[in-house]
């Protein structure tokens, strides 16, 4: 039978003692998202036993689908087995086709004083079904209760990831995945907005706006409108937002940029102060990048702006280094530098010391140097150095877009 509620449990004290971010419990909602199965309750719960043995105990008498991660290894903070035995009221026994596997593994990589603890990966729980180990050395189990099914995978994502996609096509693909709309330079009223004109009072789309610096996501869920309808609402809903939504199949804006400059045959450079390269950072990210993106110049001192960019002293003297005539300056000379067809520079005062009156922390000059001219814009961004960065690279991106496009 389907399940229709599920829970997931992650288990390890480095998730609950912040040493740690939980990835596992957003691969598998997506996956359960995927399968149409509501997820109820997500629990992070230390490397105790006891702890670990009465949440699953709870959670197995609730819900129909326990999906856990975690302390499956050989180590001995991991108890998830033994206490997800003691949950359900049944024994372990040792599988002796995993154990003769481990035992080669063991020959092979491990110390030989630990192989007692590596076998103990063999121990099945009564009435389970084993889900082997693509990566790594710890099996999965699939063990029925009364209600479905508890479910425990190994903690490490890339040892988890292969048993989730197993489970995945088992569960079925019931729900369209979630249209993703991607903007920038706009904010998460506004696009909310616009979203729910389009939307108006219909049920079978659900809305979730997502806002990060420099980064807004519309999130449209299917709630039954099926894939065509999906998509064409998602385009409207695009249109609507306008000029700050640059992707519609979830592509970062970093890929939009190397997609449209690729597709003229444009080659990009790139001339940072305080963002530091971040810019080149994320171009280079995209793989492929090489055929668009040449280089660039992380020009942090006045010395190398003026002897790598070619800034005359006298700009940075009378403008200063954060102002409109060096921000020209270095978008023009990395475009000459790098021979490059267009280019875009970044000098601000990211903060905290540095601002003055006329120049407060925030204060974010760019250029973009291209066929049609150079044209320099400035940003004030409240918030602290880390955000004045992360939002001086999403506007200096944007902007690369906006010339290619012609704005
Ligand atoms: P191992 O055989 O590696 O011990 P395990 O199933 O016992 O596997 P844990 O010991 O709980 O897993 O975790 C091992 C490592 O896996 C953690 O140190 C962490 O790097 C990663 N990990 C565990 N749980 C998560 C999680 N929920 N999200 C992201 N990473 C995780
Ligand atoms: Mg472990």
């Amino acid at each position: 039978m389907k399940p229709t509620s599920a829970a997931i449990v992650t288990v390890g004290s480095e998730l609950v003692t912040g040493l740690l971010v939980d990835t596992n419990t957003a691969e598998i909602s997506l996956a359960l998202a995927r399968a149409a199965i509501l997820v109820d309750e997500a629990v992070s719960v230390p490397d105790d036993s006891d702890l670990v043995s009465a949440t699953l105990a709870r959670l197995i008498a609730n819900v129909d689908l326990v999906v856990v991660t975690g302390g499956l290894g050989p180590t001995h903070d991991d108890i998830t087995r033994q206490a997800a035995a003691r949950a359900l009221g049944v024994r372990t026994t040792r599988d002796r086709d995993i154990e003769a596997g481990l035992n080669q593994w063991v020959k092979r990589h491990g110390d030989p004083r630990a192989a007692s603890q590596v076998l103990s990966q063999a121990d099945v729980i009564e009435g389970a079904r084993v889900l082997p180990a693509v990566k790594g050395t710890a099996p999965g189990l699939v063990v029925p209760t009364p209600r479905g099914s508890l479910i425990l995978l190994p903690g490490p994502p890339r040892e988890m990831r292969p048993m989730l996609e197993t489970l995945s096509r088992e569960w079925g693909d019931e729900s369209e995945p979630p249209a993703i709309l991607r903007c920038t330079g706009t904010t998460e009223s506004d696009v909310q907005l616009a979203a729910q004109d389009v939307l108006g009072g219909r049920h079978d789309i659900a809305l979730t706006v997502l806002a990060a610096p420099g980064d807004v996501r519309v999130v449209l869920f299917d709630r039954g409108a099926g894939a065509g309808t999906l998509r064409e609402v998602s385009e409207q809903v695009a249109r609507a937002i306008g000029r700050a939504c640059y992707s519609t199949d979830g592509s970062s804006l970093a890929e939009t940029v190397l997609r449209l400059a690729r597709v003229r045959g444009e080659r990009l450079a790139t001339a940072e102060s305080c963002t530091g390269g971040l810019v080149a950072g994320a171009l280079t990210a995209v793989p492929g990048a090489s055929d668009v993106y040449v280089g660039g110049v992380v020009a942090y001192s006045d010395d190398v702006k003026t002897s790598l960019l070619s800034v005359p002293s006298d700009v940075i003297a009378r403008h200063g280094a954060v102002s409109e005539e060096t921000a020209r300056a270095m978008a023009e000379g990395v475009l000459a530098a790098c021979g490059a067809d267009r280019s875009v520079s970044v000098t601000g005062v990211a903060g905290p010391g540095g601002g003055t009156d006329d120049k407060p922390v925030g204060t974010v000059w760019f250029a973009v140097s291209g066929p049609e001219g150079t044209v320099a814009e400035m940003r004030s961004f409240p918030g602290d150095r880390e955000v004045v960065r992360i939002r001086s690279v999403a506007v200096a991106l944007d902007l690369v877009r906006r010339s290619i496009e012609g704005e």
